[in-house]
Parts: C-alpha cells; structure tokens; sequence
C-alpha cells in the first residue's frame, strides 16, 4: 500500500499512534461514502463487504443500482454526518479530490472526516475486528536471471551471492508470517526470474495448502523470457495463479517471448497481466550513485514522496521497502533493525499497523539516504526500461 495521507511516521507510543484516528474511522455515528472512479469503488465495495457504506460519488458512470449516489452539494449541507473516503488509487486523483473537498468545506480534515480508502479499510479492521489485512508482499525466490538489467530495482545485476531462497526457508517465512497476518491481498512471487525458481510448484502448493484461505491472489513474475515448465502451468491452474509478464520487447526484442506466452497462457487458461507497456523506470542510482546527503527532517520528506507501495518478506523478518531488501541481500548495504519488523518476535496487530503504514524509529528506512526512490513524486530520473549492462 502506498500511504501518501498520514504523515510523521516516528514511532513516540508504538500500539498507540493511531487510536484518535480510528475513533474517527469507527464512529458508527457517521455514514461513510466513498469518492473516486468507478471501477475503484467497485473494487473496494467487493474486497470490504463488512464495511457500510451509505453511498457512493463516483468521478464517472456508475452502473451498479444497489449503492445510492450522493449528490455531494446536497451532503456538505450536513458534512458533520459523513466520513467521506476516496478509493482511489493514484496520489494525484487523490490529492485532486482532496482538494476538490476542502475547498467546499474550509473545515474538512484529512485523516478525521476525509481518508485516503486504504489507509482508512486498513484502520477499520485492526479496530473493528482485530483483523490485520496487508494489500501487498513480495517473496524473494531467487537472484538467477536471464536478463541484466542495469537499473533493475532489485538490484540482480550486483548480487553477489547467487543461491536461490531454500524451500525450507520459505515454508518457514510463511508460518512465521500467517501467524501474525490475517489476510494479504497480494502475494508477489519474485526473483530474479520467477520462472527460474527450482522449487515453485512445491513452495504454491504449500501456500496454498495451509494458507490458501487468507490470500487474496498469488502473482508470480516474469521477465517474458522464459517459459514455464510443465508442472508450473498445471500448480498455476490448480490455484488460479496469476501471471505478471514484463514487457521488454523493446529493449531485448530478440530474448522477448511476450507473445508466444500469452498464447500459451490464452490456451491453457491461465490469468495473465502485462507490465510495464510504454512506461519508463526510474533510476533509483543505487549502488553507482548515492543522492546528496540529506538531514533528517529532508530525509522524512522524501520517505513520504516515495510513499513505498511493497514490503519483502525474508528469513523472518518483513521489509518496510522492497529495494531496501534487495541492496541488503546484494550484501552491499548493511541490514538494520529500524528497516524491518521481526517475525520472530512478539508485537500487537496495531504496531504491525503502524508498521505497515510507515511507522519506524527513524520514521523512514535507513536505505533512503541512498536511495533517489521509487515514486514519480521523489525521483524524476527516468530511465529506458530494462536496458542491459
Ligand atoms: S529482468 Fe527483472 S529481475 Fe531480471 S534483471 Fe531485469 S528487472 Fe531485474
Ligand atoms: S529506500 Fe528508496 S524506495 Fe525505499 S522507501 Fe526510501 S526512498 Fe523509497
């Protein structure tokens, strides 16, 4: 999840820094309607179903009747009565809304009568059911790769140690992890090249064998390079895996197998997502570049724009930023207890929370003074997509 609302992630009272705002969140008194597109209210609507919702403004067609519209004019008449939560999913149709909001009410407050919709559904089930739901967790599989990518945000090119993940390691991550986490909406399979992975089919039936209730959806990555075996596409029909194909055809046109694994995919019935068509990276300068020092009050300003969207889950501790992860695992940056949330430890579901929404003792990742980071918002560094050293 990417977390662009709350800010002053330092931890002063873990357990405790969220309370005023959830009494907020789960005031039954107000009534809830959500802003944003119509597909991302729809998606919410599907993925929260305990939550009530009196109604709903979207920024275009609406087709489902069961959920009234509000006419927002009609409902600031009496804004004291509503939490009004925008779904969407893009900081700046957020920030558009917010905007929108504020100017016909002067009083709207962010975070007590305005949320950000993951950051407020997230809230709502630690407060309301004790329940823990994470959106988003990468697995690292392996640093083996058939591409060399020179600004790879995971850094494969300069790992120096190339054995992949033990089986055993990662059956022993997920207990440690299910333990604490009620639900994860999305969990990323990566490497490297996932496909590469000796032991994937052993390591999904696993998943799914002792946690297949608390995951939303099991995505494994591919470069589009290579194709998967045999036994891979059937575990992938068995669970209902979905496939995320890179799409490097213009950098390496001669490697890219992008549409011949479609066809395999389209034929065997296997769900697919193409990434990254027409996009451009963004040069994170790690390990050839390190931005300008910054203080500390700069450093939490950048942590904030970068609003890092994925945690890494390895060897029993979960990583608040997922290249922090691989610059650590590349063994050229050094692991630090203010990085990552230990397993093996006890802690509340309201510290994994806070956690999840930002919180550490330094309020961002020790990597960030690094790192130009990872969102549009903190790094203008465009670079060509998968160019090869
Ligand atoms: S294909 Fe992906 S994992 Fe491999 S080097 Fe390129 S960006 Fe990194
Ligand atoms: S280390 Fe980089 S990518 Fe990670 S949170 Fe900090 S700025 Fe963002």
């Amino acid at each position: 999840m990417r977390n662009f609302s709350l800010k002053n992630t330092i931890w002063k009272n873990p357990g405790h820094e969220l309370d005023e705002i959830a009494q907020h969140v789960t005031d039954r008194e107000k009534k809830i309607i959500l802003i944003g597109r119509a597909e991302e209210i729809q998606e919410f609507l599907k993925s929260n179903d305990c939550i009530e919702i009196y109604g709903v403004s979207p920024t275009n067609e609406w087709k489902n009747e069961k959920i009234k519209v509000v006419d927002l004019q009609e409902v600031f008449q009496s804004a004291q009565e509503y939490i009004f939560v925008c779904v969407s999913h893009e900081r700046n149709e957020y920030e558009s809304i917010k905007g929108q909001i504020t100017r016909f009410h002067p009083k709207f407050c962010e975070n007590e009568n305005f949320f950000q919709g993951e950051v407020f559904r997230s809230i709502w089930y630690v407060y309301e059911k004790n329940e823990i739901k994470i959106d988003r967790i990468e697995i690292f599989l392996t640093p083996c790769c058939t591409l060399n990518c020179e600004k790879c945000i995971a850094f494969i090119p300069y790992f120096k140690d190339r054995e992949p993940t033990t089986l055993d390691m990662l059956k022993r991550d997920a207990d440690l992890l299910f333990a604490k986490v009620d639900y994860i909406y999305k969990l990323k399979l990566l490497g490297g090249e996932g496909f590469l992975y000796p032991y994937l089919v052993e390591y999904i039936d696993y998943l799914y064998c002792c946690y297949g209730e608390k995951i939303g959806s099991v995505r494994i990555g591919t470069n589009g390079t290579v194709f998967p075996s045999k036994a891979i596409l059937e575990c992938c029909k068995r669970h209902d895996i979905i496939i995320d194909i890179s799409d490097y055809t213009a950098a390496v046109p001669e490697r890219c197998k992008l549409s011949e694994m479609v066809e395999l995919f389209k034929g065997e019935g296997i769900k697919y997502d193409i990434k990254r068509v027409g996009e451009q990276w963004l040069d994170m300068g790690f390990p050839n570049e390190i931005p300008e020092e910054k203080n500390q009050e700069q450093l939490l300003t950048h942590f904030q724009k970068c609003a890092m969207f994925c945690r890494d889950f390895y060897d029993g501790k979960l990583f608040f930023c997922c290249s922090n992860f691989a610059a650590v695992r590349t063994g050229l940056f050094p692991e630090n207890e203010n990085d990552y949330l230990d397993f093996t430890q006890e802690f509340s579901k309201k510290e994994l929370l806070e956690y999840e929404l930002g919180y550490s003792k330094l309020g961002h990742t020790t990597f960030c003074r690094m790192c130009f980071g990872c969102s549009e918002e903190a790094n203008s560094r465009h670079v060509e997509v998968a160019k090869q050293m």
